[in-house]
């Protein structure tokens, strides 16, 4: 992939550069608007076979998918650049953007599409086998493991609610206590009545051989075979570079980790800085962080729009009151 140099100046700079940049960009340079795509180049599902539940597009490889948008912008005019932004700050009527390396550029509007960084528990083998054998989502991965040994790992207020979506897709699930304790009653029933098994203790590594994972081991000694392990990350929008505009990352009310807030268009309290995505929702699969922003990139055309025609209307406006003023000099 070949990058674009930065220009010093853009109608708008997106800060990341995944499905919801990338898709915030097109409705933008086809409006014919200087874009530039800003990319550190780490996709939250990089470590994945293929992204799944994309219609037309199911089973891709992600990084096809990126390249296949990176094509798409480029195509119309866009720039797509490769570095990390380290800070984004007001000045005049725009903004600055600094990137980790030094260089700077210059934007009218910024639409922050960083996505999210998945915060793993801490056990020895896990982080290795992230997004192949250890999973998160039943959506993403679930059919990949149907009818496989899987194991979900309690870290949290959704292990069971996990559990219980990953016993749609196999019979064989067990539910490690690990650090979340045991479940609740009310819980313990249902997990019970669907047939999973529960296991107390916490959880000391996750046993691999070769290039797949075995099973789970107890911190006495225990090995529980399993072919998959889920677990739920606790996830935080990558945002520290907002801090000076006043930006900041808060608790996401469901407790899964914190997010940028904003409203459902993107626009964030912040003049002139939209968010469309992971960053903002924690939740949301390839395919709504894709449409948050398109949403979002027609939002910030529709707002220059309105601004040069403000500018516009106020310069007619002072060309006919010279004019007039003209007129009765000359009476
Ligand atoms: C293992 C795994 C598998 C998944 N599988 C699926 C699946 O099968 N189907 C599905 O629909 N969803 C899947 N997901 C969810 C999917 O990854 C997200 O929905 C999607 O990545 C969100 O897109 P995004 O554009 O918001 O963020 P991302 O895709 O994470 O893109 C953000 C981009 O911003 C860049 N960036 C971050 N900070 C900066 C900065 N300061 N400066 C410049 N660039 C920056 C990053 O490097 C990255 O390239 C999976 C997630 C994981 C973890």
């Amino acid at each position: 992939m070949v990058f674009d140099q930065l220009r010093d100046g853009y109608d708008v700079v997106v800060v990341g550069g995944g499905a919801a940049g990338l898709s915030g960009a097109l409705p933008l340079v086809r409006s014919r608007r200087s874009v530039a795509v800003i990319d550190a180049g780490a996709p939250r599902n990089a470590p994945a076979e293929g992204v799944h539940g994309l219609l037309g597009r199911e089973g891709t490889p992600p990084q096809e998918l990126v390249e296949r948008g990176r094509a798409e912008v480029r195509g119309y005019g866009g720039h797509v650049v490769r570095g990390e932004v380290a800070s984004a700050a007001r000045d005049g009527d725009g903004f600055r953007v600094v990137l980790a390396d030094g260089r700077a550029v210059r934007a009218r509007r910024l639409l922050v599409a960083t996505g999210l960084a998945d915060e793993l528990p801490d056990l020895p083998g896990l982080r290795a086998r992230w997004g192949r054998d250890v999973l998160h989502c039943p959506y993403c991965h679930g059919w990949e493991v149907r009818d496989q040994a899987i194991g979900v790992l309690a870290t949290g207020p959704m292990a069971v609610h996990q559990a219980l979506m990953f016993r749609q897709l196999s019979e064989d699930v067990v539910f490690f206590a690990h650090t979340a304790g045991e479940p609740a009653a009310e819980q313990a029933e249902e997990l019970a009545a669907r047939g999973i098994r529960v296991v107390a203790g916490e959880a000391a590594a996750v046993e691999t051989a070769g290039d797949r994972l075995t099973g789970v081991r107890l911190a006495d000694g225990t090995v529980v075979a399993r072919d998959a392990l889920a677990v739920a990350p606790r996830m935080a929008a990558r945002a520290k570079f907002l801090s000076d505009l006043g930006l900041f990352p808060v608790e996401h009310p469901s407790g899964v980790g914190e997010h940028i807030p904003a409203e459902p268009t993107g626009r964030t309290p912040v003049p002139g800085v939209w968010v469309a995505g992971n960053a903002t929702d924690l939740m949301a699969q390839v395919a709504p962080a894709a449409a948050a922003g398109l949403s979002a990139g027609a939002q910030i055309n529709g707002d220059l729009v309105a601004e040069e025609t403000r500018r516009a209307v106020a310069a007619r406006r002072e060309r006919a009151s010279s004019g007039e003023a003209e007129r009765r000099r000359g009476r």
